[in-house]
């Protein structure tokens, strides 16, 4: 009995990535395009296809590691039994069509598009409605995308009676091997126009302007993308519209730095409020608040308000951050005469040195050498 796991070099532990990453690096090594027609390369290219095909899929790995089989109870996968696994479509699941494949067939998918929205600062924290306007491809007003001629209709495509696609019976290593070809008569749609609609010369779509409305949910940011799916660009002939990816654009706020869900502010305060404690009212992003400031607040000294940050993104009633308020205690620049009377009356009785009244003459005098 064929180990599969020793068939990839993988330990029966290993990893649905593990798996993958090993049958990439054998079957490139040992694919016959890269061979020349080796025999003991194209047996062994099926082998790890083979053991591939089972431990990628969960429940055929679970059957054999149970069983010794991908089929049920008994049985050796080398006896003809019921499996028999599609090499091509295995390869191909993996390698994608790049590795001598052909495009899928089917109508074509509308480009994806993108564009910006600039919001304020309170809109990204509250959320909002906008609209925003671009130009793209828009399902074709005169012959609603059809690409026909009004008053006509596509016909069904001759060659592949419709489907889009034609198969092609190859004869390889594998066996008879069927491919699917995208029809190149009607390029995959199964339909051929012969009267093009005037208007998009058969596109099945203009460039115009589109209006949207977008909903920027509460909390965004900058870097956030927004996905509208269906609005992008309509697809030539009726295939699925694309996307429309929309990158949001928060201004800053003068007065509030934003740190994840968290605000932060400065509140002036005096250095005499510091001192001996305040009620300040001030405005937060939701209106007038009252904050009580300690008597003998240090300069950024922080008083926390519970929920009155930012929105948290995903999931609305999820709560919010927290406000927090950090204390900008404030040294008067000058003073009035009453005072500063009352200032020197403090030092005295606090017993600290400061210059006397005509000293700082010195720095006026300074200051007024470099005025021009
Ligand atoms: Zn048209
Ligand atoms: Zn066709």
């Amino acid at each position: 009995m064929v180990d599969y796991y020793e068939v990839l070099g993988v330990a029966r532990s290993a990893s649905a990535e593990d798996i993958k990453r090993s049958y990439r690096k054998l079957a490139r090594q040992l694919h016959p395009d890269v061979n020349g027609g080796d025999k003991d390369a194209e047996n062994r290219f099926k082998l790890v296809t083979e053991a591939y095909d089972t431990l990628s899929d969960p429940e055929k790995r679970r059957q054999y590691d149970l069983y010794g089989s991908s089929s049920g109870a008994g049985g050796d996968p080398f006896g003809g039994g019921p499996f028999q696994p599609n090499f091509t479509d295995i390869f191909q699941t993996v390698f994608g069509q790049g590795f001598g494949g052909q495009e899928a067939p089917g109508p074509r998918r509308g480009e994806d598009m993108e564009t910006a929205v600039n919001l304020t600062f309170e809109e990204a924290v509250f959320g909002c409605q906008k609209e925003i306007s671009l130009k793209m491809p828009t399902t074709c007003p005169t012959c609603n995308g059809s690409g026909a001629k009004v008053g006509t209709s596509p016909t069904v495509c001759a060659q592949c009676q419709g489907s889009g696609s034609v198969k092609r019976v190859t004869q390889s290593f594998l066996g008879r091997m069927v491919t699917t070809m995208t029809c190149d008569v009607c390029h995959g749609e199964g339909k051929v126009i012969t009267d093009l609609c005037p208007d998009c010369r058969g596109e099945g779509r203009k460039t115009l302007e589109r209006h949207f409305t977008i909903e920027v949910p509460p909390g965004a940011d900058n870097g956030l993308v927004l996905r509208l799916t269906g609005k992008g660009a309509a697809a030539p002939r009726g295939g699925q519209p694309g996307s429309l990816y929309v990158h949001v654009n928060v201004a800053p706020s003068e007065r509030f730095e934003r740190q994840g869900n968290d605000l932060w502010m400065r509140l002036p305060i005096s250095y005499v409020q510091a001192a001996l404690g305040a009620q300040i009212d001030f405005e937060s992003l939701d209106g007038s608040e009252t904050i009580e400031v300690a008597p003998g607040t240090q300069p950024g000294a922080t008083v926390h308000l519970k929920g009155k940050g930012v929105p948290v993104l995903s999931g609305r009633g999820r709560g919010r951050g927290d406000l927090i308020v950090a204390m900008d205690v404030q040294m008067p620049k000058e003073l009035g005469e009453e005072e500063e009377a009352l200032l020197r009356q403090l030092a005295e009785l606090r017993g600290e040195q400061v210059l006397g009244h005509h000293d700082h003459g010195i720095f006026s005098k300074l200051k007024s050498a470099f005025k021009p």
